[in-house]
């Protein structure tokens, strides 16, 4: 309507897709679960960032994404949410292989990434496991083996676990490349493509970035079905 269209204006957003939902304007217009809700007020937000108003309502429609916004703009909920909306609703034995995957470019990210997934999902009662480079496999692979229902993990690390037989992304359906521009240009493009291959076709798949040069595009072109592009901004190419 005319609210979500001043809305876009107001804060620089720019969609393209078919039929994208207006954005979620408050909290409590998302129609978040209660627990999920509670914890978003007591972290003492008073409302969506601008990202996460327009890519909730799209992401809960279950729908791909390219999300391009800059940093601090708010990304890490703006997946995360709707990721546990789309867990809540699938109901998986996380001990057969995570149903939420996020790959993020660096193990500080990944790490700040899982602390924001295990407050925000804490009483959900949802397992996240973090998995990065220099550090010892050994505690990542037991913690896999208790069952994590979301696995944030860089690109390396992962694809190690992977060859070892360790993980199975057989039940991965909701796909998260966060900071895809930092990962290529960190040149993880093979292992983000191994990865991808060990996921179902049948998902839904996420991508998050700062910039948007052809290099992201073309992977964006090959990952994600009929996305919705989301950007924040003036996007830098
Ligand atoms: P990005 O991934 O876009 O760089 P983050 O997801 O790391 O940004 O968020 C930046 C900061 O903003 C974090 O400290 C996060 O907790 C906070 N934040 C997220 N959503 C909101 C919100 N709706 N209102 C206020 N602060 C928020
Ligand atoms: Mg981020």
């Amino acid at each position: 309507g005319l609210f979500g269209e001043a809305y876009r204006r107001r804060h620089e957003i720019t969609v393209t897709g078919d039929e994208v939902p207006p954005p979620l304007t408050s909290f409590e217009m998302t129609g978040f679960p209660s627990e999920i809700l509670k914890e978003v007020l007591n972290a003492g937000f008073s409302a969506p960032t601008p990202i996460q108003a327009q890519s909730w309502p799209i992401a809960l429609q279950s729908r791909d994404i390219v999300a391009v916004a800059k940093t601090g703009s708010g990304k890490t909920l703006g997946y995360l949410i709707p990721g546990f909306i789309h867990l809540k609703r699938c109901c998986k034995d996380p001990r057969l292989g995570p149903t939420v995957l996020v790959l993020s470019p660096t193990r500080e990210l990944a790490t700040q990434i899982q602390v924001e997934a295990v407050k925000f999902g804490k009483s959900s009662r949802f397992s996240c496991t973090c998995l990065y480079g220099g550090a010892p496999k050994g505690p990542q692979l037991k913690e896999l083996e208790r069952g994590a229902d979301i696995v944030v993990a860089t690109p390396g690390r992962l694809n190690d676990i992977l060859e070892m037989r360790r993980v199975s992304l057989s039940q991965v359906s909701y796909l998260v490349l966060d900071e895809a521009d930092r990962m290529l240009d960190m040149g993880f493009e093979p292992q983000i493509r191994k990865i991808v291959k060990e996921v179902p076709a049948r998902r839904q798949t996420l991508m998050y970035t700062a910039t948007w040069p052809k290099e992201v595009r073309k992977i964006a072109a090959d990952l994600l079905v009929n996305p919705v592009q989301v950007n924040i901004g003036n996007v830098d190419e």
